[in-house]
């Protein structure tokens, strides 16, 4: 009987081994600067006159650290763009609505220095659609498994017309032009990353052809939906679409379909681009 029992304690042990495994240890909320201030119809056009208001939104990147490799979930605004050289990397129409800060401290790799890592260290570059402030810096990682919807490759490199194809487009071809030898997962829906759910690839259509989020599992118990811009800010949430838009019927099921992640698991939703969750929780860990 004692031999059954420790051989039961053992399997308890081993169980609760495998799940402390199956969480990621953090999750750090990194900025690309700021874009702003603009009036948020500029974004939004459908939120109404009362609802209106300035922004300063953040450009959301995030480092997650997990036993089994270091992840990076986009790379925010090309580093060619910092310290006041917008106009010469992207669209001067884009450098004068946007009015990015970006500094040397708030690239990818800035960041990825300010919490102890390297380029080289990272595993994994999830980028969650190809617009300009969120694969501005996939070239910093030649060495990494980059992780992208299979329909987005094909939009980063030939855009519909209306989502801008040429200037001033949301699309930067020297963004990725050296990036085609990369070692890409090309992904068609949903991926279970590391095959243990603690980090979900989670096909969100809509903002883009193939725009995607991330639900990752916290050793703390919480879990995370990183939305990027399947969910730009709460006005979004609060059913204003944007107006940004592949298609709006996919933009509303991806809102709906994150939404219930929300409700049904408990998660916290955690947008791309509003102003108030970042000044609330930006720039830490979440573990
Ligand atoms: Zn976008």
């Amino acid at each position: 009987m004692k031999k059954v029992l420790g051989a039961l304690a053992g399997l308890a042990l081993c169980a609760a081994a495998s799940t402390a495994s199956a969480q990621v240890k953090g999750v750090y909320w990194a900025t690309s600067g700021t874009f702003g201030p603009f009036p948020i119809t500029g974004l939004i056009p459908t939120v109404p006159k009362e609802k209106q208001r300035d922004v300063t939104i953040p450009v959301s990147m995030w480092i997650i650290d997990s036993p089994k490799g270091l992840i990076v979930f986009d790379t925010g605004n090309n580093i060619a763009i910092t310290g006041g050289n917008c106009k010469n990397y992207w669209a001067a129409g884009n450098c004068d609505f946007l009015k990015p800060n970006q500094t040397k401290e708030t690239t990818i790799d800035g960041w990825l220095k300010k919490v102890g890592y390297t380029t080289d260290q990272v595993k994994v570059v999830v980028t969650s659609h190809s617009h300009l402030d969120h694969i501005g810096n996939i070239e910093m990682f030649p060495k990494a498994i980059h992780v992208i919807q299979k329909k987005e490759l094909y939009q980063g490199w030939f855009p519909e017309k209306f989502q801008g194809r040429t200037s001033p487009g949301s699309f930067v071809m020297a963004d990725i032009d050296n990036a085609r030898e990369f070692n890409y997962l090309e992904l068609n829906g949903d991926y279970d990353l590391f095959g243990d759910g603690s980090v979900t690839i989670l096909s969100t259509p809509g903002h883009t052809l193939g725009h995607q989020s991330l639900k990752v599992k916290l050793a703390g118990g919480k879990t995370l939906v990183l939305s990027q811009d399947a969910i730009w800010m709460q006005e979004n949430l609060d059913g204003y679409p944007a107006g940004l838009n592949y298609s709006v019927m996919d933009y509303t099921n991806s809102v709906n379909r994150l939404k219930f992640i929300r409700d049904l698991e408990g998660a916290d939703i955690m947008m791309a681009h509003d102003q108030d969750q970042w000044a609330k929780g930006g720039d830490r860990w979440y573990r």
